[in-house]
This record gives structure tokens, sequence and C-alpha cells, in this order.
């Protein structure tokens, strides 16, 4: 990984893009594509990877996560 110090605080490099380290969490950790938000199931993912990048809560009896397919882009129920 390669950090640039600015004056605005700590970039990551990815993809010749400086993220800012606030935003770091809404992109992947592996392609360091930017997150996609899916309202239906309350849960970004990457679409490049196509995977959640948010894990499922410990709720067993929540409808959201129930539903969720394993893979975000797989054709929904
Ligand atoms: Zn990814
Ligand atoms: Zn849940």
């Amino acid at each position: 990984m390669n950090y640039k110090q600015e004056e605005q605080g700590l970039y990551l490099l990815a993809n010749k893009n400086f993220i800012n380290w606030m935003d770091v969490h809404t992109y992947c950790h592996s392609c360091l594509e930017k997150l996609t938000f899916d309202d239906e199931f309350d849960a970004s993912y990457c679409s490049s990877c196509n995977e959640w990048r948010e894990e499922k809560c410990s709720d067993i009896t929540c409808e959201y996560c129930d539903k969720r397919p394993k893979r975000p882009l797989d054709p929904r129920r």
C-alpha cells in the first residue's frame, strides 16, 4: 500500500486516485473500487468483486440478512 501525507490529511493511493483516509471504508479493501450501497439489504458491496463488504448482523432472526444472497450480484429471489 502506498500512503501520501498531505496537508489535508492522510491519503491512500489507489488506482492512481488519492482516497482520503476518512473515506477509505467506502472502498473495497481488495480491489479498491468504490463500494455500492444496497438499500434493499442495507449493506454495502463491491460490484467488481461481487462480494459483500459488510458482515451479516448477529441477529439470526433478522429478515434482511436472512434474505441476503451469498453474492450481491447473484439473481435475487
Ligand atoms: Zn472489490
Ligand atoms: Zn441483519
